[in-house]
């Protein structure tokens, strides 16, 4: 379940520009474009075109831009910080970029992205707060689409929400010990009363909202969120989830939350894993309690991070207890749960009218021993049943219920990796789930479903069981396992 990001070959940076000397060559569009991109900043802008079209003589007699209006020549490039060769003549651009560059000067060449030494982003200006988009030349329209989607996501107080904030920068440091405090300091001071107050356009009742703020700060103290992670997929996270981690000071996962939704996190965040996978528990659950209580003592907003929803197969319960004995906040957030994202995967529907009316969540584990576990009479009475953990246990799990009287012809459903692009789905009866043990080509957690429901899932882009049925290979498979 590896997931790595891809590398950006250009690397966005914010450079200072106040003062300094941009240099654009060109007289037409390409370099009125550049010049009002670059007229967002305080830099002074130098056009050096000995033809400059209307659009951009109005441009400069409006701002009042250096205008170099002569034949070009490399030293009206000395002394700028940034050139931009927009002349839209290509050789005259090759030579524009032989001088910046033997000169020592980044350059940028329009259109013509193999002789750029950087790309210009597409810019949402909130001063002094900038996003900027950039495709390394990919797709300017996308860029320019993103550009308006966030442009119209963010309120237009947030340019002097930005400048009050920094105003409130060295009290802050001052008053407010470095870590939690200070961050919750700056979380309510963005999404609470200064926010509100700013995006009203009432900006000195903002910075009297923030001065309260920084006086009632109260000590911290901790707070333990069990947040389930989804199945795997980053989107199926939820929003609360996705708030919780961009809070957090500490983020304790399992082996089964995928890299990718761990890295969705708050940057500087702590992060503890603590295993659970067969055959590699890193930490035994009591050490995990522990853990949790020591974090919650110490102050810190901790993000318990399960995968699927915290409260099924999650040991939640026994966390849960320890950190009431302790008396430390907590809460929980439910999250999607892999019987659900197999479900969706399969187009399953887990209740049918008429076929089934009722559910079990189960693990192929309280199989020992000789009664037949209470969900297998309600398999039989038609209840869909989902199987957490039950890949190295399908023979006894398809044994039992077909001992109990299920019919060996019953559908069943399997997903490996669901919700994730590498998901395989595999369908058959419960005479053909034993196989499942034998496989050693799965190596993702794996979730069955059984029952008369699944007759009535999508079987178009499933594989058979069958065609396994006589596979005798042994494996050793990492099954998370929790419970
Ligand atoms: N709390 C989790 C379950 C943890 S037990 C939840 O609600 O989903 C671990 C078991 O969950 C695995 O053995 C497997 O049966 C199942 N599981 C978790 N993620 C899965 C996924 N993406 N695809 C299929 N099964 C998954």
């Amino acid at each position: 379940m590896s997931h790595t990001t891809p590398k950006l070959n250009a690397f966005p940076v914010f450079m200072r520009v106040e003062g300094q000397t941009v240099a654009i060559v060109g007289g037409g569009e390409e370099a009125l474009a550049k010049a009002r991109l670059i007229g967002q900043s305080s830099a002074v802008l130098r056009i050096i075109a000995e033809n400059a079209e209307p659009a951009l003589l109005a441009f400069i007699a409006q701002t009042g831009t250096n205008h170099f209006a002569a034949a070009y020549e490399a030293s009206q490039l000395e002394g700028a910080v940034m050139v931009f060769a927009a002349s839209g003549d290509e050789e005259l651009d090759r030579r524009v970029v032989t001088d910046a560059r033997r000169l020592s000067i980044p350059v940028n060449a329009v259109d013509r992205p193999e002789l750029c030494d950087f790309f210009t982003p597409a810019l949402v200006n909130r001063a002094p707060v900038a996003i900027a988009i950039g495709t390394e030349g990919a797709g300017p329209v996308l860029a320019q689409m993103l550009r308006g989607r966030i442009d119209r996501m963010l309120s237009p107080s947030l340019g002097p929400l930005a400048i009050l904030a920094a105003s409130f920068r060295g009290a802050a440091e001052n008053l407010l010990p470095r870590g939690s405090a200070r961050r919750r300091f700056w979380n309510d001071f963005f999404a609470g009363a200064p926010a509100r107050a700013a995006e009203a356009g009432q900006l000195s009742q903002a910075h009297d909202a923030a001065v309260d703020l920084l006086l009632s700060n109260v000590p911290a103290c901790g707070h333990i969120a069990l947040v389930g992670a989804g199945p795997g997929a980053e989107d199926l996270l939820t929003l609360r989830a996705h708030r919780l981690l961009m809070e957090a000071d500490v983020i304790v996962h399992d082996a089964l939350v995928p890299e990718a939704v761990v890295a969705m996190g708050r940057r500087d965040a702590e992060r503890l894993p603590v295993g659970k996978r067969k055959g590699c528990h890193t930490k035994s659950q009591a050490e995990i309690n522990t853990l949790l209580v020591e974090l919650g003592r110490e102050g810190k907003r901790v993000v318990r991070l399960k995968s699927g929803d915290p409260l099924v197969f999650g040991r939640a319960g026994e966390e849960m207890a320890a950190l009431r004995d302790a008396g430390i906040a907590y809460e929980v957030v439910p999250g999607v749960t892999a019987a659900f994202a197999a479900a969706a995967d399969f187009e399953l529907p887990l209740t049918l009218r008429g076929v089934s009316s009722s559910m079990v969540f189960t693990t192929g584990h309280d199989l020992k021993g000789n009664s037949l576990p209470d969900w297998a009479k309600l398999a039989i009475s038609g209840a869909t049943v989902a199987v957490y953990m039950g890949r190295s246990v399908a023979a006894e799990v398809a044994g039992r219920l077909i001992e109990a009287g299920l019919s060996p012809d019953t559908a069943v459903a399997v997903v490996e990796n669901a919700s994730l692009a590498n998901r395989r789905r595999f369908h058959g009866t419960l005479a053909d789930l034993p196989s499942l043990e034998a496989r050693a080509d799965l190596s993702g957690p794996v979730m069955t479903i059984i029952g008369d429901a699944v007759a009535g899932a999508n079987f178009e882009r499933s594989e058979p069981l069958a065609a396994h049925r006589h596979e005798g290979a042994s494996s050793s498979v990492a099954e998370g396992v929790q419970q």
